[in-house]
């Protein structure tokens, strides 16, 4: 299993973080330790001091394809989840300055908080709202029709590159908001479904 991210992919975070705005999709990959369940903690790493969130919708990949093609790009995600890029900004900032690659500042062990999945279907798959609590204040609130690459755009652009097998992540990008943790913070994903706010990602920095 691996883990596919986007990044820059919502205009008004691009700007929040003076990133020009992108014309392909910008991509990395965490792996599968990287994960960190729903629930469960994240301790906060002695390597930074800016540790920040990124809520994010995550597409679950339901089949294995190469160089997916626009018209088929829809039937490889049934399940969509939210989850956490969490990314050490100060490393991240110097790996930028360097050009270097970002992997100790974004796929670092727990960087990627799961929730629970939910079907497709019982969300509006063209405009996916949801929104991130900080101990309780609303922080983030996103929705995906403000994404610069759709779900489609995202899936047929990676698997130019890399293979898509069932199972696979991908974490499409983070709206504004995006802001430092402290310990004992608690973070807290909704999503919107059809008929009702999901209260679906939790965690908390210890
Ligand atoms: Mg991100």
């Amino acid at each position: 299993m691996k883990i596919i991210c986007i990044g820059r992919n919502y205009a008004e975070h691009a700007k929040e973080l003076n990133n020009p705005l992108p014309t392909k999709p910008v991509v990395f990959l965490k792996p599968a330790s990287a994960l960190l369940v729903n629930r469960k903690p994240l301790y906060y790493p002695e390597f930074t001091q800016d540790l920040h969130y990124e809520l994010e919708v995550v597409l679950k990949v339901a089949k294995n394809g190469r160089h997916v093609q626009p018209a088929f790009a829809a039937d490889y995600y049934r399940e969509i989840a939210l989850g956490i890029d969490f990314t050490a900004r100060d490393l991240q900032q110097e790996c930028k300055e360097k050009g270097q690659p970002w992997e100790i500042a974004k796929a670092f062990d727990g960087s990627a908080v799961l929730s629970p999945f939910v079907p497709i279907d019982t969300v509006n798959r063209q405009a996916i709202e949801f929104e991130l609590r900080k101990n309780g204040q609303a922080v983030q609130h996103g929705n995906t029709k403000d994404m610069i690459f759709s779900f489609e755009d995202i899936i047929v652009y990676v698997s130019r590159f890399f293979k898509l097998q069932m199972g696979d992540l991908i974490y499409t990008g983070t709206p504004a908001g995006v802001g430092p943790v402290q310990i004992g913070d608690k973070l807290e994903g909704y999503l919107h479904t059809k008929t009702t706010v999901k209260h679906l990602l939790s965690c908390e920095v210890k």
